[in-house]
């Protein structure tokens, strides 16, 4: 009998899967092929989310055997300061992905400078060349949370060929290279907006649902078909009984649990997975731009 446990994709023991295969894979890299993959992420200011999360990138980096380098600059820095850490980290051959942290401070054109970014070191795949590389299927740097709930899909589905898709949402990091990742895999895919009619209705009929909204509880349990697979892309903090915060997804999880085939939790579903998929895409990059076919472990 399935329990409402058993549905559950736990995010942090599949991410520490994916971490420990790119240690495996950087260990072979180094080896066969003297090539230690090299991340690099810049920090423009002291936003304090923003440094908790430079923090653990460096850490799990290290972790994995990679280069890490970190480069911190003032929040007052100008537009040709970063630009010009940007220039200096296309030029070094030991750095095979860039991250710039996003937000940047107000005075930073951020366009200007995640155009700046090599589209072969651009691990962020914010790229536009990325973005457009990914929309006619030619090999691209995928952003790192869409590559992840894919992984959990066909984790959990294998082939997804002919399944409905919905994704609510179409931001340019979460709901559009999603459902371009879901359409690459054969899926039929219906992507929803806050203008999108009877979004209950479509939800009912979907295989997959991946909620990429940013309001807490927002996929309501009755919205989910008997046995669908539904990703919780959410990350909204909000506030405890007493008085303290706490962190919730865009589906309401108690209720979704009981009609879900499998349904990822917040926290510790889709979140551990976008460090894992950009040390990934460090992995792929570094393969990339020494011409040699990433490893398999
Ligand atoms: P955005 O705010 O950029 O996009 C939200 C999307 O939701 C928009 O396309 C918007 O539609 C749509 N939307 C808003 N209200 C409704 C509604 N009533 N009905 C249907 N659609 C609606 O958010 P992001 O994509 O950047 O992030 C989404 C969530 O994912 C956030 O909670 C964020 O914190 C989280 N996140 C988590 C990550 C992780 O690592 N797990 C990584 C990135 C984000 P419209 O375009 O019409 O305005």
């Amino acid at each position: 009998m399935t329990t409402p446990q058993d549905n559950r994709i736990d995010g942090k023991e599949f991410a520490a899967r994916v971490r420990a295969t790119v240690q495996a894979q950087t260990a072979i890299l180094i080896r066969d092929h003297g090539l230690k993959p090299g991340l690099a992420v810049v920090l423009v200011g002291e936003d304090p989310a923003s440094q908790v999360y430079v923090r653990n990138k460096a850490r799990q980096t290290n972790e994995v055997g990679m280069r890490s380098d970190e480069i911190r600059l003032d929040a007052s820095a100008s537009q040709a300061e970063v630009l010009a850490v940007v220039d200096r980290l296309n030029a070094d051959d030991g750095i095979h992905g860039i991250l710039v942290q996003l937000p940047l401070p107000e005075q930073i054109d951020e366009t200007a400078v995640l155009d700046r970014i090599d589209p072969a070191k651009d691990v962020d795949g914010f790229h536009v060349i990325n973005t457009g590389r990914l929309q006619v299927g030619l090999p691209a740097l995928v952003p790192c949370t869409p590559r992840g709930c894919m992984m959990m899909l066909h984790d959990r589905l294998g082939d997804l060929s002919g399944l409905h898709a919905v994704v609510v949402g179409r931001s340019n990091i979460v709901g559009k290279p999603m459902a371009m990742l879901l359409l690459q895999a054969n899926c039929t895919v219906t992507i929803a907006h806050s203008r999108t009619r009877n979004l209950p209705d479509l939800c009912r009929g979907a295989d997959i649902i991946v909620a990429a909204v940013g309001r807490p509880h927002f996929v309501q349990g009755d919205w989910i078909s008997p046995g669908a697979t539904v990703i919780d892309v959410g990350i909204n903090r909000v506030p405890r009984e007493d008085g303290k915060t706490r962190l919730v997804g865009d589906v309401d999880f108690a209720a979704a649990v009981g009609h879900a085939g499998a349904i990822t939790p917040v926290p510790g579903g889709v979140g551990p997975m976008t460090i894992a998929c950009l040390l990934a895409n460090t992995i792929t990059a570094a393969c990339r731009a020494a011409g040699i076919e990433e490893p398999k472990v």
